[in-house]
């Protein structure tokens, strides 16, 4: 009666169900420091160990250690004193706060500020609007206030989305060959993840990081190192003050911030700055055209929802928005990895 396909409804509707269960375990087994602690003891360690050491209930610890283990986060041996963990290759490489490619402070974001706006997912599709009232109490009129809304949530949000290009920086950079662009301004460049990827695969290239004053002050002082000469910044908001004379402009997830208006303002002040030959890189996640995915650009359109003022976009939008601030020539480059690339040209 019923097909193989018919079969697996329920547990397609059940892992479904429990997505946001899988999210909370991995954000707090990165919270209570699980997987640093199994890092620095190099082997295994029993629950009880666990437990005292990040000062837990060894009942909760241990089923927070089983459920990693369901979830290939951790691996579990059998001994004759009880059962011992140890991380597994994933989680050496990005949950531990001191790996290079670590994702900890992107899934801290996730735990401690999305998924706050995401309990009013239903208010933000029957509004059309972000949930910074409900969620947090704060006006979202000015956007970046609201996400800005302390010192310490802004500085969280730096190392949040600054975390993924360790892992996704490279592959956009090297979409296009960017080595005719010396002069390169990143909008919204904020902590300069992704002028670091610039620089060092660049090498005759400059990077200046032009954002809000705040988030400007913020990356000097921890994100990009006083030495690194070849990294510059600029003070300024890229709607109200000039935006100086480049080569390059990239804007990396700016945007999808904003909804299009927004951004023909920027793209049409950016196109009249840009030196003649000068080109934009954008660097967004990209929905395919026919409206099939990918899932993940999809869910951070929602997030875009719930979160900002934009939407993720189809290579089409993006390019008509381009197009009509005069861009030309304009190229896509899909990375197969979480962001790609569109260079336009002036
Ligand atoms: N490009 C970075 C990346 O992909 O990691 C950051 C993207 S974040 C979504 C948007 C950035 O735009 C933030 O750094 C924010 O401070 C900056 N920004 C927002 N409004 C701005 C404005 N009016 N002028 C300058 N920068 C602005």
């Amino acid at each position: 009666m019923s097909s193989t396909e018919d079969l697996d409804y329920p547990q397609i509707l059940f892992q479904y169900n429990n997505g946001f269960l899988v999210s909370k375990i991995m954000f707090t087994a990165c919270e209570l420091g699980v997987f640093d602690l199994l890092l620095e003891s190099e082997g295994s360690l029993s629950s009880d160990a666990i437990a005292e050491h990040l000062g837990t209930s060894v009942s909760g610890m241990e089923r927070l250690l089983d459920a990693c283990v369901g979830l290939k986060l951790l691996e579990v041996e059998m001994k004759s004193e009880g059962a011992f963990y140890r991380n597994t290759e994933l989680s050496n490489l990005y949950l531990t706060k001191s790996s290079p490619k670590s994702q900890y402070h992107n899934l801290m974001y996730y735990s401690k500020t999305v998924y706050l706006c995401w309990h009013y997912l239903t208010d933000a599709v029957r509004d059309g609007k972000n949930q910074y009232e409900r969620a947090f109490g704060v006006s979202s009129k000015d956007l970046f206030g609201a996400l800005y809304r302390s010192e310490e949530e802004m500085i969280k949000f730096m190392y949040g989305l600054n975390a993924i290009w360790s892992i996704c920086g490279r592959d956009v950079i090297a979409a296009f060959d960017l080595s005719p662009f010396t002069v390169i301004y990143d909008l919204g460049g904020c902590a300069g993840g992704l002028a670091q990827e610039c620089i060092s695969l660049y090498p005759k290239s400059t990077v200046t990081i032009y954002d809000l004053p705040k988030v400007v002050q913020v990356a000097k002082e921890r994100f990009v190192p006083p030495e690194e000469r070849r990294i510059t910044f600029h003070e300024g908001d890229f709607f109200k003050d000039p935006i100086p004379e480049a080569d390059l402009y990239i804007l990396a997830r700016i945007l999808h911030d904003w909804a299009d208006g927004k951004c023909m303002q920027l793209l049409t002040k950016m196109y009249k700055a840009c030196k003649p030959g000068g080109g934009v890189l954008l660097v967004e996640t990209l929905l395919n055209e026919d409206k099939t995915g990918p899932l993940e650009a999809q869910l951070y359109s929602m997030n875009m929802l719930v979160q900002a003022e934009g939407k993720e976009r189809t290579p089409t939008e993006y390019s008509k928005l381009l197009a009509a601030a005069g861009f030309r020539e304009i190229q896509v480059k899909k990375t197969g990895k979480l962001y790609d690339a569109i260079l336009g040209r002036k």
